[in-house]
């Protein structure tokens, strides 16, 4: 007899979910003649606005080239500062340089795992423009506390809402209102065109100046007119991508659906674990139990290191070879050789330091079974107990 009959089907931590339509309505898109960016661009651009309640939305080939034209459109450039989080996906603070401009890092709430708006006015200085928050897993930050300091600074707010489509805020869709927001559809995200992102814009003014810097700073104008004025890049996203996000738009809510029931399991089921397995004692710290504004695109849980014997690589590697897979989301961006090149330090944020050493993803997807969260749970308190310091 083969042992692999008792293998456990492996658990990735995530995966993107694309029904047949979508995949019928991709086939037809290319035998259409029209692949590159017309009419299903437009058409999603139009459902998203319709989506965000009527503010205007252009899309672009991915999430960092949505937050770079975010930055573009504010006019944010050298010499400017922009408030950040050091706990999120590099490109938050490359497109910060990436204009020219300065990240200034704030420390992180240990609970929300999201910049602590409480520190954000000791970093303001005369050249500060902007505050980019990160919602980090779907969750937002308190988005009135958020305004007001922008109202109160003078301060334009660009959200990297990279993680927190479909999130929402007192009942109101992330996007829907506030400044510049800026979307990720990257295979991982809720809603998914392969690649892909959009930025919910202030007015039609705003929307403009974002079509010329997506594509090449152009504008045309009559039959055979052509300018360029400001310099812009190759930023556009294709009809390819659009009609998968058209699809990926009506499954949304049974998405969501199933991602909110998925993780209200895991915080049963992980608590009953630790109390089963007496590991009341563990600091395990489970993310903030949010229903109504989070989007559950993750599930992460920061391991209480100074409990255990062995480190986070090792928990993984045991959890990976027990078919579970996991990730890690994010190092302190702080850390990384290029930051440390320019002068950034870790000490500095503290919080962030130990979080970014100690958070882990667990599996969250729509296509998981009931049956997975049980399996991922006892794996990883069995993985805990055995690693327990006394
Ligand atoms: C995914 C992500 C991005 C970047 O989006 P891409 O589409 O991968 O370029 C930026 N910020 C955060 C927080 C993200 O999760």
């Amino acid at each position: 007899m083969s042992t692999t009959e008792n293998v456990l089907p492996f658990i990735p931590f995530t995966r993107p979910h694309f029904n047949q339509e979508t995949i019928d309505a991709v086939a037809e898109v290319l035998r259409s003649g029209w692949v590159t960016s017309g009419p299903k661009l437009a058409e999603f651009e139009a459902s998203l606005s319709e989506y965000f309640g009527g503010r205007p939305v252009r899309c672009f080939a991915n999430g960092t080239a949505t937050m770079k034209i975010a930055l573009q459109v504010a006019g944010i450039g050298p010499g400017d500062e922009v408030i950040t989080t050091p706990i999120s996906w590099v490109a938050t603070s490359n497109v910060i340089l990436g204009v020219g401009a300065t990240p200034v890092f704030v420390d992180i709430d240990p609970l929300t795992r999201n910049i602590d708006l409480n520190k954000v006015a000791a970093a303001i200085t005369p050249k500060t423009r902007a505050i980019m928050p990160v919602y980090l897993a779907g969750l937002p930050v308190d988005m009135d506390e958020l305004y007001a300091l922008a109202k109160q600074y003078k301060l334009r707010v660009i959200e990297d809402a990279a993680q927190a489509f479909g999130s929402q805020w007192q009942g109101q869709k992330i996007g829907s209102f506030g400044d510049l927001v800026s979307f990720s559809f990257q295979a991982n995200k809720n809603l998914s065109t392969v690649e892909g992102g959009c930025l919910v814009l202030n007015n039609a003014d705003e929307a403009k100046l974002a079509e010329k810097f997506r594509l090449q700073g152009l504008t045309r104008q009559g039959m055979d007119g052509m300018d360029v004025d400001v310099l812009g890049g190759k930023d556009n996203l294709t009809d390819v991508n659009a009609v998968i996000g058209l699809h990926q738009l009506k499954q949304l809510p049974a998405f969501q659906t199933r991602r909110t029931a998925l993780a209200r399991q895991y915080f049963d089921v992980i608590r009953s674990e630790l109390k089963s397995a007496e590991l009341g004692g563990l600091k395990l710290e489970l993310p903030v139990e949010n229903f109504t504004d989070s989007n559950w695109h993750m599930f992460q849980i920061v391991l209480p290191l100074e409990q255990l014997h062995v480190d986070r690589a090792q928990v993984m590697t045991e959890l990976k070879d027990l078919g579970i897979g996991t990730g890690v989301h994010y190092p302190i961006i702080t850390g990384f050789t290029l930051y440390q090149k320019l002068g950034y330090n870790t000490e500095s944020t503290p919080i962030a330091q130990r979080i970014g050493r100690s958070i882990l993803t667990l599996p969250l997807f729509p296509g998981m079974a009931d049956e997975d969260i049980g399996r991922i749970a006892s794996t990883l308190v069995g993985i805990l107990k055995k690693h327990r310091k006394n």
